[in-house]
């Protein structure tokens, strides 16, 4: 379907499959196994020589129509569902890699995705080098021969750094490495990894893909050939997206782009009137000219995102204070919601990293970070003026 239809129609009719029923809106399969019509037609589906299903831990009907939906979105192949954002980082990652392969990952990435790499994987002979995420250059000098594996996150969380995917690309392909971009702050609405030369893309659909904060999941997207490894993993191992989680996320994809878009306009007149403010010290947006890579995210994002990051004069208490006299946002760590949330990545996101290292990371006390949601801006603004007339 990917080829005929344009974005927005692939959102709401991509994957869809109708059961004899022939109900409108897909079909929720709570079911863990499915029924053969013979014994020889069960070993035709153990043996894969007759496509079909057979057990909910790696085929249910629900769960491939989001995986087929959400790859005609990404423009990929094949799509393997999981049960976490994290999961999809261990699907792939197991599911690829073998001990004494290395991974060159951008230091600005997700808190667990650092943990997975650095305590987990090593454990199991896998060995990662972090790097800037804005300097290719070092990307390409910390390449090994036993480099396999690229790992981005772009925007990166949370002060916004863009990586170039196609730069990246480059390198790694150079090398004999695949790229793995973790577009959760985009989705595919925004930013198409694979387009861009990403040979794999990681989601944590519990983020925009649901976009009301109700469930958990993820996907790993990409090439036939790389998804087989991922899907052998997943189908042994069972990190599988629950059916019901696969239902919500479907119906997401549907409003995905109105709300992208919406999230967007709503984030840059943030951004904007934070700018504005005498106590704010630096907004970290990447739709706003003062973004240090406006330029890239503008040739490589369709807007600047959902994501603002703000520094506010007087560190800690002064950030804070501006949090906890808010009456409208949440002070949660989620996002992607259609509920403005707000974090102090300092005292939480990023409150296992020593002093030094978050210093080095430039995550400072006064660093505040905002997802914008679907509310009226003017109300996020008036939220927010409260704690810093203070
Ligand atoms: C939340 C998040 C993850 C992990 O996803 P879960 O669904 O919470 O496991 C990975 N990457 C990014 C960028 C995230 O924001």
């Amino acid at each position: 379907m990917s080829d005929e239809y344009q974005l927005d129609t692939l959102a709401v009719r991509a994957g869809s499959q109708r059961s004899q029923f022939h109900e409108h809106s897909e079909a929720l399969f709570l079911t863990s196994s499915f029924v053969f019509d013979s014994a020889e037609q069960a070993a035709k589906r153990f043996s894969g020589e007759e496509p079909g299903n057979i057990y909910a831990r790696f085929t249910n009907p629900t769960v491939t129509m989001f995986e087929e939906r959400l790859a005609a979105l990404e423009g990929a192949q094949a799509c393997v569902a999981t049960a976490s954002g994290m999961s999809a980082i261990l699907a792939c990652t197991m599911g690829l890699l073998s001990a004494g392969d290395h991974i060159v990952a951008s230091r600005a990435i997700f808190g667990a995705t650092v943990q997975l790499f650095s305590n987990i994987l090593k454990r199991f002979g896998v060995e990662v080098s972090f790097v800037s995420p804005t300097d290719v250059a070092e990307w390409e000098r910390a390449v090994r021969p036993n480099t396999k594996l690229f790992f981005a996150e772009t925007p990166s969380n949370p002060l916004t750094e863009v990586c170039d995917i196609a730069a990246l690309a480059d390198i790694a392909h150079r090398h004999g490495a695949w790229l793995a971009v973790d577009n959760c702050f985009c989705t595919p609405i925004l930013q198409r990894p694979l387009k861009l030369g990403a040979d794999l893309v990681i989601h944590s659909a519990t983020k925009y893909l649901d976009g009301q904060g109700r469930v958990l999941g993820g996907a790993v997207l990409g090439s036939k050939a790389l998804l087989d490894g991922v899907y052998t993993f997943l189908r042994t191992a069972g990190p599988t997206l629950s059916a019901f989680n696969a239902w919500v996320f479907l119906k997401g994809l549907e409003t995905l782009r109105l709300r992208m878009e919406a999230h967007s306009a709503n984030a840059l007149a943030l951004a904007q009137w934070l700018e504005a403010q005498p106590k704010v010290v630096r907004v970290l947006y990447p739709g706003l000219p003062s973004h240090p890579q406006h330029a890239l995210a503008m040739r490589q994002q369709k807007t600047g995102g959902g994501i603002v990051s703000f520094e506010v004069k007087g560190g800690k208490e002064a950030a804070w204070r501006v949090i906890d006299s808010t009456r409208l946002l949440s002070i949660t760590a989620n996002l992607g919601d259609t509920k403005t949330t707000i974090t102090h990545p300092a005292t939480t996101t990023h409150g296992r990293l020593t002093p030094e290292q978050r210093a080095a990371a430039g995550i400072n006390d006064g660093l505040i970070r905002i997802a914008v949601g679907l509310e009226a801006v003017e109300d996020i603004q008036a939220d927010l003026a409260r704690g810093l007339a203070l």
